[in-house]
């Protein structure tokens, strides 16, 4: 049993087959064969790598002819590991020993070899060597699969699924029925990836670090995403404790989900706090009801973009939007964010963009390519118009960095109003427009920004990453990737200042708004209305019903004066635990 510590990003207990992928790409069917069948096992081993040496040889001529034959060397370099008698016999002495079905002795075999390579980074080699063993692994499991890859979208038997990364368009195919539980080597508690896993409410864990050569598809593993743990081949009692676990956290959330619902968000001493729920798919409306959310608070339009192969249509669009507004009825809000494509959401060709953009978060994202894609902004701006007669739609803009653009976005959204005007087509004249505050130079001019809106909505994602310059989705700088950050306190704090100092109402739709620590210390700071994860919002109303708000507002001035992220992250997590001793922060 090998346990590993990674950063939980989506509570719950899941235990199953793995599904590696990276290597895989498709799911080993079963471990051991009936030990009749060893021998047959063995023929298809030998049958699997003679097709892997034929269609080797056939590239290889492919590219000789192509690029010469110095390029064709280096592919036969390559292809001779299929002719490595050690390596197969190393395969076929797991199948007779174990009784290993084919393909599983061959990942068994290529992950200790990849362990190895693993301990001896420093060799030069080390590195190559191990993209041949990842290539061998993958072709001859192609090929002992009868050449089927299984995408992820079509799964037929539930899987835990452990990759190396997950980009935030595979994770938005999975269906959470077929997925158990998920666990990367990278990534952070921020990125795309880590969100829409909780959108999904499917247990996750990130930023593993290095442990794909520790297990094979098809191994059974737990994932205990509430303490951001990933469990190689448990043992029996281990695992019957997180059964234990499992069958009793559910039958909790089903009761704490109702209870929270038919309770209003107001502190101990009578201030409304508004709690609102960040969706990604229409589908997610009805979770954020059921959870008690007072509407979206976030909308991440992007996610359209998902499952197809085309810009969507106008129609498209509008069908969306209309079916949030529908179910959620008249008078609750929905803050339609325009799109946030680009850094690492499917930049896509439709739009002619280059894809190839070397610091892509830095590139051009948001609004930054819808200002330069006007067909692509009006198409989404008229949908959203024609969509508010049917509820409480407001438009957000997402990365705005400048008072320019934030100008020129409004001056788009004024063109559309004129179109639509004009073509008599319905829609509400009056739709509140709000900026995203999550790029520092925001922050620094919210007073500017103020004048052009009629709300603010705090992405603390974006915030922390831009302000500490480091990257939301790596592990490597998780420790300095933190929204307790003094600096990000005293964003926050300017940010408030001026929007209150305007009459302009704030709201903060990033993960710190569903961290339970953090509920006092912005309603200290001046915010009166969190946007989170539907499944987090009943245990931030406990927060809130639990304070009351001079006791914050002193919180937040003590937090200010306070010197690093840690000192205000131990401050906040005791200041929890006097308040409710039995919260999870
Ligand atoms: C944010 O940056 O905090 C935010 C809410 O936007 P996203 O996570 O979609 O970048
Ligand atoms: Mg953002």
């Amino acid at each position: 049993m090998h346990v590993r510590r990674g950063i939980a990003v989506c509570p719950g207990i899941a235990i199953g087959p793995a599904l590696v992928l990276d290597t895989e790409g498709v799911r080993i069917p079963s471990q051991v064969v009936p030990h009749e069948q060893v021998m047959a096992e063995g023929i298809r081993l030998r049958q699997a790598v003679d097709e892997a040496l034929r269609q080797s040889a056939e590239r290889q001529r492919e590219l000789t002819r192509k690029h010469g034959r110095v390029v064709g060397e280096i592919f036969e370099a390559k292809s001779g590991l299929f002719e490595d008698g050690k390596l197969i016999g190393g395969i076929e002495g797991l199948i007779r020993a174990h009784d290993y079905s084919a393909e599983y002795a061959v990942s068994r075999h290529v992950r200790g070899i990849l362990k190895q390579l693993d301990a001896a980074a420093h060799v030069p080699q080390a590195a190559r060597l191990r993209g041949d063993y990842v290539d061998f692994e993958r072709q001859l499991l192609e090929i002992l699969r009868g050449g089927r890859r299984e995408p992820l979208a079509e799964l037929d038997e539930a899987v835990v699924i452990l990759a190396n990364d997950l980009t935030p368009s595979e994770t938005a195919e999975l269906d959470p029925k077929l997925v158990f539980a998920l666990a990367t080597e990278s990534g952070g508690s921020t990125s795309h990836t880590a969100i829409l896993a909780g959108a999904l409410e499917i247990p996750a864990v990130v930023g593993v670090g290095r442990f794909l050569t520790d297990v094979s598809g098809g191994d059974r593993v737990i994932i205990d995403g509430n303490n951001g743990l990933v469990i190689l081949d448990p043992d029996d009692a281990t695992v019957e404790r997180y059964e234990k676990a499992r069958r009793l956290e559910r039958s909790r959330s089903g009761e704490h989900r109702v209870q929270s619902r038919n309770v209003p968000a107001v502190t101990r001493d009578g201030v409304r706090i508004t709690l609102l729920g960040n969706i990604e798919f229409p589908s997610e409306t009805r979770p954020c009801l059921d959870r008690g959310a007072e509407g979206v608070g976030l909308y991440r339009t992007e996610f359209l973009y998902i499952h197809k192969g085309h810009d969507p249509s106008e129609e498209e669009h509008y069908q969306a939007y209309k079916a949030v507004l529908t179910e959620l009825g008249p008078d609750r809000p929905v803050v339609i964010r325009t799109l946030d494509l680009g850094g690492d959401k499917f930049t896509h060709s439709a739009a002619g963009y280059n894809t190839q953009e070397k610091n892509p978060f830095l590139g051009l994202r948001s609004v930054r390519l819808c200002l330069r894609n006007l067909p692509l902004f009006k198409t989404q701006l008229r949908a959203i118009l024609r969509a508010s007669v049917h509820g409480d739609v407001r438009v957000m803009f997402p990365m705005i960095s400048t008072v320019m653009e934030l100008r020129q976005c409004k001056g788009i959204l004024r063109e559309v109003q004129e179109d639509l005007e004009e073509a008599r087509i319905p829609f509400k004249p009056d739709v509140p427009v709000g900026t995203m505050i999550e790029v520092p130079s925001a922050a620094l001019i919210a007073d500017l920004l103020a004048k052009q809106v009629n709300f603010f909505s705090i992405g603390t994602n974006d915030l922390v990453q831009y302000t500490l310059a480091a990257d939301r989705n790596n592990e490597s700088v998780a420790d300095l990737y933190s929204a307790a950050d003094p600096s990000i306190l005293r964003l926050i704090d300017r940010v408030t200042k001026s929007a209150a100092a305007a009459g302009v109402a704030v709201n903060v739709c990033g993960e710190m708004s569903g961290e339970p620590m953090f509920a006092p210390l912005l309603l200290g700071l001046g915010v009166r209305q969190l946007s989170a994860t539907p499944r987090k919002i009943p245990d931030i109303k406990r927060v809130v019903r639990a304070v009351a708000l001079p006791d914050c507002q002193k919180l937040a001035a003590e937090c200010l004066e306070l010197e690093t992220a840690s000192e205000v992250t131990r401050y906040l997590r005791d200041h929890l635990r006097r308040v409710l001793p039995d919260a999870d922060d």
